[in-house]
């Protein structure tokens, strides 16, 4: 199998301060123990609520937040190990788009500016191919070459998402965490942005890590689904195997609440009792024991192990591990 990321035990803790003169009175564990891989030119989908920790995983992944434990592997290579000068040198070929394309945009430059800043920078093309270089990449994007001397408020939305998009593609990556990226946009531009990323990891032969809050946008990008709950993966699968057998209570309520365009097609709706606890006091055992309806009492106090059940099929539930019988 040909993996290309591969995140192993990854923790990522924040102080909690207590005040200018104490000391720290506590970690959030926003990312705890969680493992997971990615096949080269395929997508997971990595959701959950807000709070539970993909972002943060989304940046750790890229080494812009360092690391409390864990590792975090790319073609073999520990990101979090490297040396500032590799880690500069590997920076182009692992790329992060945004949710909110206009304040990562600067508002001075020349659209065509933007995206060739950094190939610039970096010497990626020869300079009597830079032109043609970033005209072939805008074009791909769904951008008119005639943009390139437009700034980016006279761009709506969708199209400001298409410059980002191009600013990352023009460096030459192989992956790219896509975080919440068209969470901002009208739904029927949402579907074209998709339908982008779709052709460029075709095109590009590109790797994501795709984190969404919304299912049915997870749905159309993703090969494979991760759900977090509190910092915790708490199930893992084929996108098929997960949307047709959620297995994880968290993941059955979450998927219920899609709304299914067939009238006939009766599911019941799972509504989750209580709010999300504290990331900063999260419940023993089982983070989810609070809200879960099958809690049991070892939930209470064990936190149930990630296992493999079918075929490509992870979860992390006391139902599964055998501790229930
Ligand atoms: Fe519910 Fe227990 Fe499974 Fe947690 S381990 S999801 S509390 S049944």
């Amino acid at each position: 199998e040909d993996i290309l990321i591969e995140v192993r035990n990854l923790k990522k803790y924040f102080p909690i301060s207590g005040g200018m003169f104490s000391k720290v009175k506590g970690y959030v564990k926003a990312v705890d123990d969680v493992s997971f891989s990615i096949k080269r030119g395929t997508t997971m989908g990595l959701v959950g609520e807000s709070g539970c920790g993909k972002t943060t995983i989304g940046k750790t992944i890229l080494r812009l937040n360092e690391i409390t434990s864990g590792s975090v592997k790319f073609e073999g290579i520990d990101i979090h190990a490297l040396s500032k000068k590799d880690l500069r040198a590997l920076r182009p070929r692992i790329q992060i788009i945004f949710q909110d394309p206009y304040s990562s945009l600067s508002p001075r430059m020349p659209v065509g500016e933007i995206i060739g800043e950094a190939v610039r920078e970096k010497k990626l093309v020869p300079e009597d191919q830079f032109d043609d270089y970033i005209s072939q990449i805008m074009l791909d994007c769904g951008l008119q070459v005639y943009h390139k001397d437009r700034y980016p408020h006279e761009f709506s939305g969708g199209q400001r998402q298409r410059i980002c998009i191009a600013r990352a593609l023009a460096l030459n990556p192989e992956f790219i965490v896509c975080d919440e990226p068209v969470s901002a946009l009208d739904v029927s531009i949402q579907a074209q942005i998709i339908n982008l990323l779709n052709d460029l990891q075709d095109k590009y032969k590109l790797t994501y890590l795709f984190i969404s809050h919304d299912l049915s946008v997870v749905e159309h990008i993703s090969d494979t689904v991760g759900v977090m709950y509190l910092g915790n993966l708490v199930e893992y699968a084929d996108k098929e195997s997960i949307f047709k057998n959620p297995l994880h209570p968290y993941t059955s309520a979450l998927f219920s609440a899609i709304p299914i365009p067939d009238p006939d097609v009766k599911t019941e709706r799972i509504i989750l009792e209580g709010s999300i606890p504290s990331p900063a006091n999260p419940p023993s055992g089982c983070k989810f024991h609070t809200r879960c309806r099958y809690c049991m009492e070892v939930c209470k106090t064990v936190s149930p192990e990630m296992l493999m059940v079918e075929k490509g099929h992870h979860v992390a539930c006391h139902l599964y591990t055998g501790e229930n019988k």
